[in-house]
């Protein structure tokens, strides 16, 4: 996988140059508008819908995108009721030079890009100079939330595709999905990925723009990701003592009575939590008449 593609079919020196170009030139300075804008994922942003950061950033990309023009490219914001918007853009395969034939790249396996445009909340720890909506480039590095996680990745989609077009290279069908819940957990994709299935088509590979790299000299290939299960624990004690001959669980008062009846009988051991001091004796009889 760390071989070179050949310069028969794409010259990366001059694919380099041309997206370091728009990098500079344009793509920054739209991280540096997304930064300022506090698009946290809904978990730490309750109104989310009524600030309309979420929708304010999703709308900035779609018509980044649209001013790219990239050949064939057609895009859409969706919003499922309730749930927060995804961006869905689509590229039609082709065969490069020649015009591709719909109906003959129609079975053809999809390219997946994948990303989000929602944040991690400001958290604490920003040097005095910096902070999370004040964007600041500096030996160049972006500082601010979310141009990393994940602002870049709408960008950097259409960048290499754009790249792919300058040079006619033929390339599969590729959609682009971006979300705005992935801080969250992305509960909000799954619904969107069945609403959104016939459009998808057969994906047969995703690139995950959310994810690290050790360098910058191959391809990088993450294969698993951290996983989060998530639910409601309840755990029930006994409510009442009981003998220990007809039942046995955890029984909260008494097993602290007696914790605190252990820590007095020690030899000059002090009242440690006086809110713990209580009387089991009295207490026992109040509950047990
Ligand atoms: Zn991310």
């Amino acid at each position: 996988m760390n071989d070179r593609v050949p310069e028969s079919v794409l010259n990366a020196t001059l694919a380099m140059e041309q997206i370091s170009r728009a990098w500079d030139d344009d793509i920054v300075q739209r991280l540096e508008d997304y930064i300022r804008i506090p698009a946290k994922s809904p978990l730490f942003d309750a109104d989310w819908a009524q600030n309309g950061y979420l929708d304010t950033v999703v709308r900035h990309a779609a018509s980044w995108i649209e001013a790219q023009q990239v050949e064939g490219l057609t895009l859409e914001i969706i919003r499922l009721e309730g749930r927060t918007p995804v961006l869905f853009f689509e590229v039609p395969a082709s065969t490069g030079a020649v015009a591709a034939d719909p109906d003959k790249t129609a079975a053809k396996p999809t390219v997946l890009m994948y990303g989000h445009l929602d944040k991690q909340p400001e958290f604490t720890g920003w040097r005095s100079d910096l902070g999370p909506w004040t964007p600041k480039y500096e030996d160049g590095k972006l500082y601010g939330r979310g141009g990393a996680d994940d602002g870049y990745a709408v960008y950097a989609s259409i960048a290499a595709i754009q790249a792919l077009k300058r040079q006619q290279v033929a390339h599969p069908r590729i959609v682009g999905l971006i979300e705005t819940c992935e801080e969250s957990g992305s509960y909000d994709l799954l619904p969107y990925i069945d609403a959104l299935r016939p459009r998808l088509g057969e994906v047969a590979l995703v690139v995950c723009l959310d994810s690290g790299a050790g360098n910058y000299d191959q391809l990088w290939l993450t294969s698993s990701l951290r996983g989060m299960a998530s639910g409601v624990l309840k755990v029930e004690i006994l409510t009442e003592g009981v003998h220990s001959g007809d039942a046995s669980g955890l029984v909260r008062l008494r097993r602290r009575h007696r914790v605190c009846a252990a820590h007095h009988r020690r030899p000059g051991a002090g009242l440690a939590q006086p809110h713990l001091g209580t009387d089991p004796e009295r207490d026992r009889r109040r509950r047990f008449p």
